[in-house]
């Protein structure tokens, strides 16, 4: 059996400045790239027509091209990784496997199953930090527990930052690559998808977007955020020269970089979050979950232009400006009084950039469940939001054709009698 050490590609779809690759070529001869596509994570997504599985096997099919031309391949699976790993032990003899970090609970437990597998040989799994700056357990408080308040971790997060060098993983050994002719690769229809219609962001974005980012990010027509998130999400980009290059143009770019890493360390260190509030005492409101209005806020009909301009467009495009997920999200829980979980589901199956951290995190700010120590009785104000984010209506005639025609729906609830509602039931479900 050929003796080889695996380096496993999982949200790092990148040859560049890959700290767990770097490992591998370093650290030993003959490693054979693997990609799996999991089948525990592919069978869950019941649209077989998903834009970032295809955006994966994109990424997965230029990472081979890039291989290839180093003299090797990548050995891409469709199976679920226990499976896979037997199957691979049987075949080669493995020295060893690297992989860079994951936080994710599902994540977790898989590599746990891994290591188990990897153990009863004695083949050691090696694991990295990649995809983050800092991860949950770097930054505590003076007490060594974790922070549930965002602005004193972010301090801490950005004192350790600006004091420490950010290692570039470079130069890479290629040579330490395992030599071999071309894997074929499974089609997308393969492992059972098809393609979109959706188009991804390119993964580089603009000096003068990230230059301006202060100053734009907050109205959705203007072009003025990086669009990077699922670049993120992949690892398609190296969030160390993203902080680096943030850290040089613009403080409140770098500080979401930093809310990114806030989310994730909450979850890691309270998993229970997936499906509970934060706040537990949140966990006791009545949601009244009308499903006739759930469908109207899923489509883009509620009445409240700025609320359907948002589903609109991620609706079409799976993505929606920060600001419009905001103010969706706060109707969705405070208006409609529906449970922030379900909009929770929804914004999973359609974002592009989805990343269950932040989602969950966003979702629990927007509901007044979460970290954030706003009081639930700051209601947004759609009218008010669209006033101040979209006042020439830019953005939302972008999104619906017919708002000035009687075909565009009434508003489903007033919203003086939603925001009441919301702050009484509020308040009578936390005394
Ligand atoms: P930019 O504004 O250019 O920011 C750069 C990067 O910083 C983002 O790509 C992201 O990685 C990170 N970032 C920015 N804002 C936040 C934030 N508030 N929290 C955490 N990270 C942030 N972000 C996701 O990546 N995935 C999600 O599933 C997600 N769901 C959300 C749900 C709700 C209800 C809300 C209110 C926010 C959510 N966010 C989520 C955060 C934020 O809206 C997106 O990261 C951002 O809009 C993505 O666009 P961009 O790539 O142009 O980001």
């Amino acid at each position: 059996m050929k003796k080889i050490s695996i380096f496993w590609f999982r949200r790092d779809l990148r040859i560049e400045d890959n700290h767990g690759l770097f490992a591998a070529l370093n650290e030993s001869e003959q490693v054979l790239p693997l990609f799996i596509f999991d089948r525990n994570i592919l069978d869950k997504l019941e649209n077989k027509a998903d834009a970032r599985v295809e955006f994966i096997h994109e990424h997965v099919t230029r990472l081979h091209h890039e291989l290839e031309k180093k003299g090797s391949s990548i050995l891409v699976k469709y199976g679920e990784p226990e499976a896979v790993y037997k199957e691979l032990m049987s075949e080669y003899d493995i020295q060893a496997v690297f992989t860079n970090r994951d936080y994710e609970p599902y994540a977790k437990s898989r590599d746990e199953k891994i290591k188990k597998i990897l153990e009863e040989k004695e083949i050691p799994f090696h694991c990295y930090k990649d995809q983050v700056i800092f991860e949950p357990g770097e930054i505590l408080n003076g007490s060594g527990e974790f922070y549930k308040v965002f602005t004193p971790f972010s301090k801490v997060w950005l004192d350790k930052f600006n004091a420490s060098e950010v290692p570039d993983y470079q130069p890479m050994q290629w040579k330490n690559l395992l030599e071999t002719s071309a894997f074929e690769l499974p089609s997308l229809e393969d492992i059972g998808f098809t393609k979109t219609e959706i188009s991804t962001p390119p993964k580089t974005a603009d000096e003068d977007t990230i230059a301006h980012y202060d100053q734009t990010r907050d109205f959705p027509a203007k072009n003025g955020t990086s669009r990077l998130g699922i670049h993120l999400r992949f690892g398609t980009i190296s969030i160390r020269k993203l902080a680096l290059r943030a850290s040089e143009l613009n403080a409140t770019f770098l500080n979401e970089l930093i809310w990114r890493e806030f989310y994730m360390m909450i979850l890691a260190y309270t998993p229970e979050v997936v499906d509970k509030a934060f706040k537990p005492a949140y966990d006791q409101i009545p949601w009244r979950n009308n499903e006739e209005e759930f469908e109207a806020w899923c489509q883009g009909k509620t009445g409240y232009p700025i609320v359907d301009a948002g589903m609109r467009e991620l609706n079409q495009t799976g993505y929606m400006h920060n600001r419009v997920r905001m103010v969706v999200a706060s109707f969705l829980t405070k208006h409609l009084l529906i449970d922030w979980r379900w909009g929770e589901a929804y914004f999973a199956e359609k974002l592009l950039d989805y990343e269950l951290a932040s989602n969950n995190g966003g979702w629990q700010w927007a509901a007044g469940t979460g970290t954030d120590a706003q009081p639930y009785f700051r209601v947004f104000n759609p009218s008010s939001q669209q006033e101040k984010f979209d006042k020439n209506w830019k953005y939302i005639k972008k999104w619906i054709p017919e708002i000035n025609s009687d075909k565009y729906p009434k508003p489903i609830v007033d919203h003086k009698f939603a925001r009441q509602r919301a702050i009484d039931t509020y308040k009578s479900a936390l005394n």
